[in-house]
Order: C-alpha cells, then structure tokens, then sequence
C-alpha cells in the first residue's frame, strides 16, 4: 500500500506496563479519573528531575541553569524547576510575580522581554530582580522608576548580536530585531548606564530556539562569548552575569533525533577558560525553556467519536487545538508535521489502523494527528500528545469557540 511512515524519535521517557502508559506511577486510565475530566496536561516531576540531573551531568558545574518559564508558567511546574536549578528567567509581569511566590532569591531572577510597562518596571526594581534592558527608551524608564523608588536598578544589557544561531527553529537575533539592543549600540547604551548610574549586571544574548544541531550551537557559543569579551572593555563595571541563553531543542517530528549534550558540554568546557580569564567575575547562566519541561509533559483527550469518510478514519476527540495549538501545527511551524501521538490505553493494541485525530471545533486546522499509525481505537480510549510540556495550554487560543478549559496536572 503506501510507502512505511517516518518513525518519530524513540519515546522512552514513560513507561509503558500492560500496554497502558504510565504516568506519575499510575496507569494513564486511573490518571484520567484522579484528574476528574479530560482534556488534561500532566507534567511528570520524576522526569523534570531526571532532566536536570542530564543537563548538570553533561554540562560543565560552573555553568548556572536557568528555567526561562514562559515554556511552562503552571505555578506548580515552576515552584518545582525552583527547587531544581539556578535561577528563573521571567518574560511578564505575571510571570515575575509567580516566580517571586518561589524560593529563588530574587538576585537569581531575570526579566527579558521587549515592551515592559513603568508598572512592570517598578515591580521588578523594587523586588530587586535583574532586567535585561531592550532599549534606550526602556532604560531611562528603568532609571526614572529608580530614582522614584529610591533604589538602584539592576540591568544587564539584552544584546541583539551580529550573528545568527543557524538551524534554528525560531531564531532570536541577528539582522533588525525587536529584541534587544543591536551590538553595535551596545557601547553607547553602556555609556548611558554609567551617566544613569545604575548597577551594571552583565550581558544577555541569547540568539535563537529549538536547535538540534551541535555544531550551530557551538558555533554560536564561540560567537556569544567572543561578543562579550569585545563588549566588555566599554562596561561601566565588571561583568557579573554573562547570559549565553539557551536554544537547545527537543526532537517533535519524524526523523528528528535528541540532541548530543556530552558534545555541547564538551565544547564549553573547552572555551570557558578564556571567558574566565577575560571576565573573571562572570557567573555564566545557560536558560532553557522547553529543553527542561517539553518532554516532562503530556496532553490527553478522550474520543467522543469515530467516523469514516470516503475511506478514511478519524477520531473525534473532546481536545484540540484551542489547548494544544502547537501540536496541530498552528505555532510557528511552516509544514505541518504531526507530534507523537499514541492511544495511551492501548499503546501497541490489537488491530493498529492508520486514523487522523481531531477536535471539536468548526475548522480544518484543528488536528492532532493526520493520518498516524494508532493501535484500533473509539470513544472512552485516550488519546496522548507527547512533548508538550512547553508551548502548550498557555501558548494555544483557549477561548476559541469557548469549549471547557483543560486541567493541569504537575504528577
Ligand atoms: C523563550 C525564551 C527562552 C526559552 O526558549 P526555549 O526554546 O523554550 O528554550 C529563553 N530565553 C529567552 C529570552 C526567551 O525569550
């Protein structure tokens, strides 16, 4: 019939045990009915825990790892990453407020992100959390809510670099950006933070996202650090905070493979040497979003129906794209590719059929999976999204068509 379908990435990260996937030691059936209704998201801390460790093993120690929690801002996702890693890098004012609900000293917390209100500005200054500065107008409001406070402002310099991180998913500098301030301005916002006399943190350069490609982020590694150095000699102060930002990705598609994080890890360890030699006061931070929580996370719906049309299979299910809008191909992808799904009640199955998922709403884009291969399956059985600890619930269009909300679940 037709040709064998890609396989997508080895989904190891659950167990599977009488052909039902586990999840936060329960069968995925007894989950459902702990959490009450579905559609839900689950969030393993056994599996956010293991991540950490990973990443602490294969990078070197001195490197801080920071959680950037718009991947996941569910407060108890991010009171746990708390307990786990260095520091939180927020992107809101609401998210400034969950992440200041935590443990993290408020010196560890950073706030990136271009169009900050005065009102978030304040927030953020008298709390005493760093701010990475996007721009000239952005830093003589951060200098004005000081002196209105009476307390001094912490920044660091959100640079726009003059390279680009290749391959990635969705790059975040290089060429004219609204993030940031272009690296060849650097020098005279450095300036104006001497005149303004606020406390200089360090640099922030984070160029881009979902990278599976070794040699593109060690390229970019060489490239941020040398920025910084060259940056550096116009600083009204020692650099304290060197923010390499983050970009490594997760495998979602079919033929996509997990990143080698020993030879990422390898590589800094090779350059760190000569950042600690030019800036000997640099605490580096590493930030990661989805690389921590993506595969930590599932979302599941339950089939309400299954129909036929001229020879195909779909079924109907109570989630779609209003909770999960990445997952049907709607958030930033250019082709769509399906995730891995399974029927997480029937793993292998019986009979296996190929079938498309679907949601409630009134459109075509609303598809979880097109054309899969799935074990036989109809209403009650439960349908599973991998991979979506991040960019989910929060980043997908939940009042679209006003359908239920879906539950949260850190397990
Ligand atoms: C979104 C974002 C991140 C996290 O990106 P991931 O791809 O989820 O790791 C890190 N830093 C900044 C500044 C961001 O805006």
């Amino acid at each position: 019939m037709n040709a064998p379908r890609p396989k997508h990435a080895p989904l190891t990260q659950f167990e599977v045990v009488d052909d039902s996937l586990v999840v936060g030691g329960m069968p995925l059936a007894r989950l459902a009915a702990r959490v009450g209704s579905t559609p839900f998201y689950a969030y393993d801390r056994a599996r956010l825990d293991e991540r950490v460790a990973y990443l602490r093993q294969h990078l070197p120690p001195e490197i801080h790892l920071h959680y950037a929690m718009k991947a996941n801002p569910m407060s108890a996702v991010v009171q746990h990453m708390a307990t786990l890693v260095d520091g939180i890098d927020v992107a809101s004012g609401g998210e400034l407020q969950v992440a200041l609900d935590t443990i993290m000293p408020p010196e560890r917390i950073s706030f990136a992100g271009p169009g900050k209100s005065d009102a978030d500005l304040r927030c953020a200054i008298a709390a005493g959390i760093i701010l990475n500065v996007e721009g000239f107008g952005e830093l003589d409001r951060i200098a004005l809510a000081g002196r209105e406070l009476g307390i001094t402002a912490k920044v660091a310099v959100r640079v726009n670099p003059d390279f680009e991180l290749k391959s990635s998913g969705m790059k975040m500098g290089g060429g004219p950006k609204q993030f940031g301030v272009d690296a060849e301005r650097v020098p005279e916002m450095l300036r104006r933070i001497g005149e303004l006399k606020l406390a200089f943190e360090g640099f922030h350069i984070f160029s881009g996202s979902q990278n599976l490609k070794v040699a593109s982020l060690q390229e970019a590694h060489d490239k941020t650090f040398e920025l910084a150095r060259r940056l550096a000699k116009d600083a009204p102060g020692p650099v304290l905070t060197l923010n390499i930002g983050g970009g490594i990705g997760i495998p979602y598609f079919p033929g996509e493979e997990r990143i080698d994080l020993a030879a990422v890890g390898t590589h800094l360890r090779e350059i760190l040497p000569d950042a600690r030699r030019d800036l000997p006061q640099a605490q580096v931070v590493m930030e990661l979003g989805r690389y921590l929580v993506a595969e930590a996370g599932i979302y599941v719906c339950r089939v309400v129906e299954r129909k036929e049309s001229r020879g195909e299979v779909f079924l109907v299910t109570d989630g779609g794209l209003h909770h999960h809008l990445a997952a049907s191909g709607n958030f930033g992808q250019v082709i769509r590719k399906n995730y891995p799904v399974v029927i997480g009640n029937r793993v292998a199955g019986g009979e296996r059929e190929v079938a498309s998922v679907v949601g409630p709403l009134c459109t075509p884009l609303d598809l979880l999976a097109n054309q899969m291969e799935l074990a036989k399956s109809g209403p009650g059985d439960l349908v599973v999204v991998f991979q979506s600890g991040a960019y989910g619930l929060t980043a997908s269009p939940g009042g679209f068509l006003s359908h239920p909300a879906a539950r949260e679940v850190l397990v």
